[in-house]
């Protein structure tokens, strides 16, 4: 066990934005106030968008903060990962002639100009919970047990704390001193991180119990990914192993390779493939099945790989992986199995071709990390109620562990409303 003392991790808070003041105050003006709130309403975290590009039309900055840090412990976070045009942008009202207001942009330039008042302290005396995981729904619930005076203590399978946001995120998204910003601020208030210890199974979970936690929260997400089934693929890094390698020991593959081909087409694809270019790959090819129009990957982020450099391959299904490269069929678009439905593909006859790469990174999607000792669904993940409640009393879960949440916002959302469930039992058993 390797019990990390987060006070070493402290940094300054970043001082960098993609708006200057003037540019944030005259994109708040856009905003309509609109009495629907659409924007908020396809928010995970429900942030009160229009309340918070308020205050910084009225330049009050920590206000604006204050205001995000109501329903979200860790904007830090949010503002850097979160894919603002499928959630907030998507609705906003200005959208339907325009552009939507930047609410991603002005949420950020709020985390970066305002201070928030720390929550304070409380006496942790009202309960022990062992939360396991510490992905985004482990350190949520963490976050709100904590401020309400109860006692946590988090483990992690992993060395390092974070889950997907220290591993699965590269660092030109998510800064480092973002996520450990949020991990000093945990530490601060009490919650202590336990590393390099997986907890799995009916056994240890009783043992927990033994040792004095009332509840358990399993956030174990869904570190699983698929791995490609071609001849020839066992050279292929999964794109966890690259991208988990390129965050935490770039120097491994800094240099190594000169060409990369990258296998998908949502944001971990284009995660990975920016972040080969940036190991040292003069060439970097993301091969995908259909057009780009059908990706599933943010556009932002498209457009920035191909600013960057990155070479999109479109209508290519890999065939076999070759010590050159990647064989790929040419590819042509079907009709959609369904109205509205992404469109198919069929391969054509006689028109294959190599994408010459060195080494090969396939993303083709996660499932949920293996947890043994409760009971799963046929998709693997873990079985809960309405209430975050598993088939053992006092042990709950969520996250992606428990498929319920599809984004990081989600997933704050997802460990958030588990604490006060956790927190209702807890009240309960206390006066029985
Ligand atoms: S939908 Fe857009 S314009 Fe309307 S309140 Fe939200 S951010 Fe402002």
């Amino acid at each position: 066990m390797h019990d990390i003392n987060l006070s070493l991790q402290k940094t300054p808070v970043l001082k960098q934005s993609g708006f200057t003041e003037s540019q944030a105050f005259l994109e708040s003006r856009r905003c309509l106030a609109c009495p629907g709130r659409y924007c908020a309403a396809s928010c995970p975290i429900h942030t009160p968008v229009t309340e918070f590009i308020a205050k910084i039309r009225e330049k009050d900055y920590d206000g604006a903060l204050c205001l995000i840090k109501e329903n979200n412990c860790m904007p830090q976070v949010t503002c850097r990962v979160c894919a603002q045009e499928r959630q907030c942008e998507k609705n906003c009202t200005r959208g339907i002639k325009g552009e939507p207001v930047a609410i991603g942009a002005l949420e950020r330039f709020a985390v970066e100009n305002g201070v928030s008042q720390k929550p304070i302290s409380l006496e942790q005396s009202k309960g022990r919970v062992a939360i396991l995981g510490s992905g985004p729904a482990g350190l949520s619930c963490a976050y709100s047990l904590t401020i309400k005076g109860y006692k946590v203590d988090i483990f992690e399978a992993r060395d390092y704390p974070g889950g997907v946001l220290a591993w699965g995120i590269p660092d030109f998204i998510l800064p480092k001193e973002s996520l450990d910003s949020f991990l000093s601020e945990l530490d601060d208030l009490g919650v202590t991180i336990h590393c390099g210890k997986k907890i799995s199974g009916d056994q240890n979970l009783h043992n927990l119990f033994s040792q004095g936690f009332s509840a358990i929260f399993v956030a174990t997400g869904s570190g699983t990914e698929k791995r490609l089934d071609l001849p020839g693929a066992e050279s292929v890094f999964t794109s966890s192993e690259f991208l988990e390698t390129a965050n935490i020991n770039p120097g491994i593959l800094q240099g190594k390779f000169k060409s990369i081909a990258v296998i998908g087409g949502g944001d971990t694809a284009v995660d990975a493939a920016r972040a080969a270019l940036r190991i040292g790959a003069e060439k970097v090819t993301l091969i995908y099945r259909r057009s780009r129009l059908e990706m599933g990957a943010s556009r932002k982020e498209i457009e920035m790989a191909e600013e960057e450099g990155v070479d999109f391959k479109f209508l290519a299904l890999p065939q076999r992986i070759l010590p050159e490269g990647v064989k790929c069929a040419a590819m042509r678009l079907t009709e959609a199995s369904f109205p509205g439905g992404r469109r198919n593909t069929e391969a054509i006859l006689g028109e294959d071709f190599v994408v010459e790469a060195e080494a090969v990174v396939s993303a083709l999607g996660f499932a949920p990390s293996e947890f043994e000792g409760l009971d799963v669904d046929a998709k693997g993940y873990l079985k809960v109620g309405k209430r975050f409640e598993t088939r053992i009393k006092g042990v709950f879960a969520g996250g992606d562990a428990a498929g319920s949440a599809k984004s990081i916002a989600a997933a704050l959302q997802s460990g958030k409303l588990a604490a006060d469930c956790i927190i209702d039992l807890l009240k309960r058993l206390s006066t029985e």
